[in-house]
């Protein structure tokens, strides 16, 4: 087939020692601190702060002016944090082989644990004083008033708060708390032995999850593909009781503190820090579910292009096409500003600014950490790491990154430092919306249609990986944790049946199944450390779906209200719970509108690869 043919490729950049690399490439942290003595002062200056803000124990309730005088001391600290943490951190990370930077910056870890401790008394004393003499000294002080929702929520949260008696033991049983994951990561990474197999084309392979991993989304073998399947899970199959009786120990601890401090359900508990109502969840799975349609659609493409007789999951990740095209980074910087056109013009420029900026470590070198961060150092800018190397990926990292990294260009010029920062719940949005509107970029210009194949596979896989898989564990979850709730036992068994009725559920007849399906949920390792944590991934994704249609959908005059929403989101920071943010924005999770939005998309993308690949292959 045409489709496989592979399309021109161009050197791939070498890896350079760190000095070799030009300077327009590296950050320049002495936008942060000119050096490391500067910082050394900095770090003393927060020591004493921190100590200052020890000596402020027992002062709040003497009225207005000592309690704004502990929150500005408290913001005060928060930003020195800021930059003495990451400058010490990025040196760090720039090349971690750098022993100086290594030993800074525990230095600084050591300072935060001190902090901590210094502070801890904040809270609780706040809390002793009633929510109505709060309000009315913050009616009587503007700028005490600035703290209002920060002060608002602590209260809120204080409902679930035990007297002193109930608190102390919690505690102490919270010292148990991290036993299941502890052990989970003993038996999945440090105890585990790695079988080494060989395939049926010969090549040897010792089976880590990162070789497993390659070997599904590199090798074009389908018995290659299925042995390693096989293999690497009879390594959890060997072991699958203590991984149930370990996720029984999560569910049961969950569902002890739930009860503890008096909420219905782990799902509420959990959810309950953000404010979000447990029904966004149960939305989210209910309208996931209905709308698999196109999921399986993309399961029967793939199966007939890749000219399987079966299809099984670990058919799911290999490449359609063979493609190396590089996209070199100036190439991709410059395009970048113009895809993101639908924000308007002062979107671009801010966004230039931070091209421009020397704050993006572009190229890998020599000891330099791995992958791709936004690093939101307050008082000076975002900072960010990449490895870039000139693929596809690479380039969709660079546009995710900026995303985040606007969020906080605009957030930390609008908001006071108190509510700078954002949760996850938001976060995940603009990085999401900024990868789409580069894809719609790069599908309007391009004539090549393994170029648009490649396109569309990887936002389709963005979808299938970041949406519809992460909805599915969340109702792996929530299943499992109202087992528990239920009284009813958990086993091996029961968990398999989950999971693989899960699959089922979402993939139908497109997907062959395999016996060790029912395993599959003994390795996720957010099951056991992060409990309803992957659901925010799949709902940032659904909101980002449901903005993108109301920037590039409807009037001008509906358009330019959809850009004055979204820029207002960006600018709240942490102003507000996220649902409430969102729903400024013209987001609203528990409607189910917003995460059909996500399934109107795929629908579209899916139907356009039918198309494309149709073309292709005439
Ligand atoms: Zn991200």
């Amino acid at each position: 087939m045409d489709v496989l043919k592979p399309a021109e490729a161009s050197a791939a950049p070498t890896l350079r020692e760190r000095d070799q690399i030009d300077d327009r490439f590296k950050w320049d942290l002495s936008k942060i601190y000119p050096d490391w003595n500067a910082w050394q002062h900095a770090y003393a200056e927060l020591n004493r702060k921190i100590d200052e803000f020890a000596a402020l124990r027992g002062s709040l309730a003497k009225g207005a002016s000592a309690l704004l005088a502990a929150f500005a001391l408290r913001d005060e600290i928060g930003q020195l944090e800021y930059k003495v943490w990451y400058f010490a951190s990025l040196c760090y990370d720039q090349d971690q082989r750098d022993n100086q930077a290594n030993a800074k910056r525990q230095e600084v870890q050591i300072l935060f644990a001190k902090a901590a401790q210094a502070s801890a008394w904040f809270d609780p004393e706040l809390l002793a004083i009633p929510l109505e003499t709060v309000r009315g000294w913050m009616d009587s002080d503007s700028t005490l008033a600035i703290y209002r929702f920060a002060i608002e929520d602590l209260y809120r949260q204080q409902e679930h708060v035990l007297d002193d008696k109930g608190e102390r033991l919690l505690s102490l049983a919270s010292r148990f708390s991290s036993s299941p994951n502890d052990a989970y990561a003993a038996l999945s990474t440090a105890d585990v032995k790695h079988p080494t197999v060989v395939l049926p084309s010969g090549v040897e392979s010792t089976l880590t999850y990162g070789q497993y991993r390659a070997i599904l989304a590199t090798n074009p073998n389908q018995a290659d593909r299925a042995a390693a399947f096989h293999e690497f899970h009879k390594v959890y199959d060997a072991t699958i009781n203590t991984y149930s009786t370990l996720y029984n120990s999560v569910l049961q601890r969950d569902w002890f503190h739930a009860q503890a401090r008096g909420y219905r359900s782990t799902l509420e508990a959990a959810l309950h820090g953000n404010n979000i109502p447990t029904a966004v969840v149960e939305n989210l799975i209910e309208q996931a579910k209905a709308g698999t349609d196109p999921l399986r659609r993309y399961h029967r493409l793939r199966k007939r292009i890749l000219g399987l007789d079966s299809y099984h999951s670990y058919d799911t990740a290999i490449p359609l096409v063979e493609f190396d095209r590089r996209y070199p980074y100036d190439t991709v910087v410059e395009g970048l500003p113009a895809s993101v056109e639908a924000l308007g013009a002062d979107y671009q420029r801010q966004m230039r600014d931070v091209l421009n900026g020397q704050v993006i470590d572009v190229y890998e070198n020599p000891g330099k950490r791995s992958g791709a961060y936004s690093a939101p150092v307050y008082g000076s800018q975002p900072y960010m790491l990449l490895n870039y190397n000139d693929t596809l990926d690479a380039a969709f990292t660079l546009a995710h990154e900026m995303g985040h990294s606007m969020h906080t260009v605009l957030s930390h010029a609008s908001q006071p430092f108190v509510y700078a920062g954002y949760t996850i719940f938001v976060a995940e949005v603009p990085s999401t919306l900024s990868e789409a509107l580069f894809l719609d970029y790069m599908l309007e210009r391009t004539s090549d249609e393994h170029e648009r194949i490649v396109l569309l596979q990887h936002a389709i896989d963005g979808i299938v990986t970041t949406f519809y898989t992460q909805v599915m564990f969340a109702d792996y979850e929530l299943q499992a944790h109202r087992l528990v709730e239920a009284g009813k036992p958990v086993t091996a068994d029961v968990l398999g049946e989950i999971y693989f009725g899960l699959l089922q559920a979402y993939h139908g007849d497109s997907l062959d199944y395999d016996e060790e399906a029912h395993i599959t949920w003994a390795r996720i390792p957010h099951f056991y450390s992060t409990p309803y944590y992957v659901y925010q991934y799949a709902t940032c994704f659904a909101s980002s779906a449901q903005l993108m249609k109301q920037l590039t959908t409807g009037s001008d005059a509906d358009r330019r209200e959809a850009i004055a929403r979204y820029l207002t989101l960006l600018k709240a920071g942490g102003s507000d719970h996220p649902m409430s943010l969102l729903k400024r924005a013209g987001v609203d999770l528990s409607q189910p509108e917003t995460v059909q939005a996500v399934v109107q998309q795929l629908d579209v993308l899916v139907t356009e690869l039918e198309h494309t690949v149709a073309g292709a292959q005439r």
